[in-house]
């Protein structure tokens, strides 16, 4: 089986790519790992996706991102991506995607493999894992009823974090590096007007303590140098993404933090592997930038491939 495109990711960017390439009539192939969850999927409410004023679920958007590739006949797997090896077949250029068990071959491939939370970095975080430390309020709000909660971090996500949680602890201190914000100015006065929400300016979290659970944190003032160590429940990292890349090293150019390079038209520094979504390098990674990057790679890819095939319309 030789795929027209594969697209690895399935989030905002890979699914309008694969509703842009099934359209095309080109043979799609999507594969999502199972195991990391499109960020906009764990969204609570997205209330920035243009045409739906009153807001969305992020699974609800997701799944009908899916609904409507399907019907134009995308095909998915779930399966982990672990390598892209060039190979050629009656003297065309294909790629072999290396699964767990098998390969998978395509003339082209789309990055959409989206970027995965930032651990704090701090001791304790991997023993507390689970056991008070999260970084998807969404998924683990409901443990933390009538707790005392930490959110470390001060972008959107950070913020939109802190107000899904303040309907379920009974405190919730969010604890950040700077004295302002940098998250979109409506959250902020959301997050400053809600009473259950405290912050915690100039700060940083040093470290985790408990014994089966999270019991405390060791917070440091990085103006003052005060250190201190405060009771909390459960704490939510949301310092920022890191992109799912690891298995690129070596086959695309990457920048300095994992990003891929593309130009304009998502076009990689391999001829035909394409890359949109937040796992590119790029300035804003919202929901709609995602679909943009995502409609883009699907049409430079389709030129590509109907080159390939001595088919494209010039
Ligand atoms: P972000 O914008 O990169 O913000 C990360 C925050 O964590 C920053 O405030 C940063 O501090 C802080 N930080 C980073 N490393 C840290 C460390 N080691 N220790 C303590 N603090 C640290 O990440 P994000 O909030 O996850 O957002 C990612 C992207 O998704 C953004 O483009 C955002 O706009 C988008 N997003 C949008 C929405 C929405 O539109 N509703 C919702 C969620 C996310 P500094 O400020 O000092 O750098």
């Amino acid at each position: 089986m030789l795929y027209d495109i594969i697209i690895i990711g399935a989030g905002p960017a890979g699914l309008t790519a694969a509703i842009y390439t099934s359209r095309a009539e080109l043979k799609t192939l999507v594969i999502e790992n199972v195991a990391v969850t499109s960020q906009a999927a764990m969204a609570d409410d997205i209330e920035n996706y243009p045409g739906f004023p009153e807001g969305l679920k992020g699974f609800e958007l997701i799944d009908r991102f899916k609904k409507q590739a399907e019907k134009f006949g995308t095909e998915f797997k779930a399966e982990d991506v672990k390598s892209i090896k060039e190979s050629s077949s009656g003297g065309k250029k294909i790629y072999n995607i290396g699964l767990e068990e098998e390969s998978v071959l395509s003339l082209s491939v789309i990055i959409a493999a989206g970027a995965s939370p930032r651990k704090l970095g701090v001791p304790g975080e991997e023993k507390f894992r689970g056991k008070g430390i999260s970084y998807c309020a969404v998924c683990d709000a409901a443990f933390f009823r009538d707790k005392d909660i930490i959110v470390v971090g001060g972008g959107d996500t950070a913020v939109e974090e802190a107000l899904f949680l303040a309907k379920f602890g009974r405190q919730v201190t969010l604890l950040h590096r700077r004295e302002r914000l940098r998250a979109t100015k409506i959250l902020q006065e959301r997050a400053f007007a809600d009473k259950k929400i405290k912050f915690m300016w100039n700060s940083v979290l040093t470290a985790v303590s408990g014994d089966e659970k999270v019991k405390s944190v060791k917070i440091e003032n990085v103006k003052t140098g005060e250190k201190k160590e405060i009771p909390c429940d459960g704490i939510f990292g949301a310092v920022g993404y890191i992109p799912n890349t690891d298995f690129l090293k070596g086959t695309l150019k990457l920048d300095k933090d994992g990003y891929v390079i593309t130009d304009n038209n998502m076009k990689t520094s391999k001829e035909g592997i394409f890359a949109c979504g937040d796992a590119r390098k790029k300035l804003l990674r919202q929901i709609v930038t995602a679909c943009g990057d995502g409609a883009t790679a699907a049409f430079s890819a389709r030129m590509y491939v109907e080159e390939l095939k001595g088919i494209a319309y010039k």
